[in-house]
């Protein structure tokens, strides 16, 4: 079950931008991200900032002023050549050597169009590149590529885009279960045709400062980079809630448990990002009935603003969402 992490620490870690725009590390962002359609309080703007990582869609003015309260979980990069119609013409290669472990090539699966995801061999466990609204594949799936190897073309298949907004949606994760499928079906209607590629089974890093980061710096290994991720909500919960006592999440990526597993604690205390990527877990002395939020960032508006909807409540009366428990349940295995 958990071989991919017993032959991870293969692959050489060199990164590089998947397209020829590389307006990123020119310190050029306006011609770097794809531009979102945006109409806040009737005003209507095209935002680059829009195709960043992070907080940066849906605008509402709260207590903590306007703020963006939708999460995008990678970054969207702009075409720089196109045909006299328009159509993007830039081939999308791989940021680093990996293996084809997924294709999505039928467009309407999923928000992310036609997607490819590589599998990264690393020494910290697999990290999986994530290349969305492709207009078509030059790979097969289980193909082993080459960094800068082209994988396929950019495109605007996927929902909401038009030629105009046509751009490589690119990500970097972590995977958080090998039954992703399991957990999906007992929560949603619809059919999970992604096995355990699904996007909301991955967990993206802020990519655009990690491939700056690198670019700098190429022995920048991914556990030095979680370790500057903020904490922005932590989670405790009880050992017998967690699968066979120990997080699948702990197995594969070890630089995860921040002191030596200790199978007699009560608990176990997960540290999250504000997006719900898993910073750190350590074993806890609490005794806790059910998975419980013990500590949040304080805000003066909605915890859900911040979460992605994980956290609810406000000030200090905030607790997990129904939503926050699903994805909790997800990590700890037990469905
Ligand atoms: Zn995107």
């Amino acid at each position: 079950m958990f071989s991919d992490h017993l032959e991870a620490g293969k692959e050489d870690e060199t990164v590089m931008l998947p397209t020829i725009n590389h307006h990123l590390l020119e310190n050029d962002e306006k011609n770097f991200y794809m531009y979102v359609y945006r109409n806040f309080e009737n005003v209507e703007s095209r935002p680059w900032t829009g195709g960043k990582y992070g907080f940066v869609r849906t605008m509402r003015r709260t207590a903590d002023g306007v703020i963006c309260t939708k999460f995008h979980e990678g970054i969207d990069i702009k075409p720089i050549k196109r045909d006299r119609h328009g159509n993007p013409l830039d081939e999308v290669k791989a940021i680093a050597a990996g293996k084809v472990v997924y294709m999505n090539p039928i467009s309407h699966h999923s928000n992310y169009g036609k997607y490819l995801v590589l599998e990264h061999r690393w020494q910290g466990g697999p990290v999986y590149s994530l290349y969305a609204h492709l207009s078509g594949f030059n790979v097969r799936e289980g193909q082993k590529v080459a960094i800068g190897q082209s994988i396929g073309k950019l495109g605007y298949t996927g929902s909401g885009l038009n030629r105009d907004r046509a751009h490589l949606h690119l990500e970097l994760a972590v995977k958080f279960s090998t039954r992703f499928t399991t957990w999906h079906d007992k929560y949603f209607s619809d059919a999970n045709h992604h096995g355990n590629y699904n996007g909301m089974n991955l967990a993206g890093l802020d990519i655009a400062s990690f491939l700056i980061a690198k670019h700098k710096n190429q022995s920048l290994t991914i556990p030095q980079f979680v370790s500057t991720i903020p904490v922005h909500y932590k989670v405790t919960i009880p050992r017998k809630q967690i699968k066979n006592g120990a997080p699948e999440l702990a197995k594969r990526y070890p630089w995860i448990l921040k002191t030596p597993y200790q199978r007699n604690t009560p608990s176990l205390e997960i540290s999250f990002s504000d997006s719900g990527f898993p910073i750190s877990m350590s074993p806890s002395d609490k005794t806790v009935a059910a998975p419980t939020l013990t500590w949040v960032e304080p805000c003066s508006s909605k915890h859900e603003y911040h979460t992605k909807g994980f956290v609810t409540g406000s000030g200090n009366r905030a607790s997990l969402s129904r939503r926050g428990q699903r994805f909790i349940e997800l990590i700890c295995g037990q469905f």
